[in-house]
């Protein structure tokens, strides 16, 4: 490759793709609140096709594959992430049942009424909740279920700062009834919704990324982009430390009617 005509934005996406590789999880969440989402769910069997859409490189898939039967296919637009997913399945393994492919969750490689379940955790805001919702909803069979995190807002007013941030970073996001209303909306039954406790940011999310930065600082020592790109990060954690009582991450468990 001529590195002369990479472009910043080419350049940016691998330096994001290398941060976040680095973690074992490129969202907020736990293995707890994988299996208490998991808990709703009822029917699956050996035969069942599950999707996990947005993966990253497998962090709650793998949780799930390990308490849920069936095969299930990761869906990521990054292929680094979905090596990582790969390597992983095969280090517990799970190669015979979890399988990651590189594709885009706005054109899914699958047939229409043949999922049983699509998860989705920290993903479905890169195309928005609604339009996920709706467009998904053709790949699951009748009865099937969706399981996904999405930012929400916990009360009907915030304070300014935080309410800008989220206004440029995720317009989409919305209060709990709301995103419940949507869910509906969109033809399926909600069967439960709940929201991550605080550890899932705090110890499974922005924790891990301080000694990923360190070694990420090191190694892009000079680098602009790197720099911005953990101040970014650094931001968005305080934050979530100052405004931790008016939004988060809820799960929302919907079935297909
Ligand atoms: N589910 C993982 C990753 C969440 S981060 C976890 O909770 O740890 C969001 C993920 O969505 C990233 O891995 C990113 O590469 C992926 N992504 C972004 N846009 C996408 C798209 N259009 N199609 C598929 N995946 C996408």
């Amino acid at each position: 490759m001529d590195n002369d005509h990479t472009s910043i934005h080419e350049f940016d996406f691998d330096l994001i793709c290398e941060y976040f590789s680095n973690l074992e999880r490129q969202g907020p969440g736990s293995p707890e609140v994988t299996l208490k989402a998991l808990s709703f769910i009822s029917g699956l069997s050996g035969e069942s096709h599950i999707a996990d859409i947005g993966c990253g490189t497998g962090g709650q898939t793998m949780v799930l594959a390990q308490h849920a039967p069936g095969q299930i296919t990761g869906i990521d637009l990054f292929p680094v992430f979905i090596d990582l997913f790969n390597h992983n399945a095969g280090k517990l393994n799970l190669q015979d049942r979890v399988k990651g492919v590189v594709g885009s969750m706005d054109k899914l490689p699958f047939q229409p009424e043949t999922l049983d379940m699509i998860w989705s955790e920290g993903a479905i805001y890169n195309i928005g909740f609604e339009r996920g919702l709706n467009e998904w909803r053709k790949f699951l069979k009748p009865g099937g279920y969706i399981a996904i995190t999405e930012a929400s807002w916990f009360t009907e007013e915030r304070p300014d700062e935080i309410d800008a941030f989220w206004q440029d970073a995720y317009p989409g996001i919305d209060t709990i009834p709301n995103k419940l209303g949507q869910m509906q909306h969109a033809g399926y039954v909600p069967v439960a919704s709940f929201i991550l406790p605080e550890n899932c940011w705090i110890e499974h999310f922005y924790v891990p990324q301080v000694s990923a930065q360190d070694a990420f600082r090191k190694k892009h020592a000079g680098n602009q982009t790197a720099k911005a790109l953990i101040a970014n990060q650094r931001h968005e954690a305080k934050l979530y430390i100052k405004y931790k009582a008016y939004y988060g991450y809820v799960f929302y468990v919907g079935r297909k009617l």
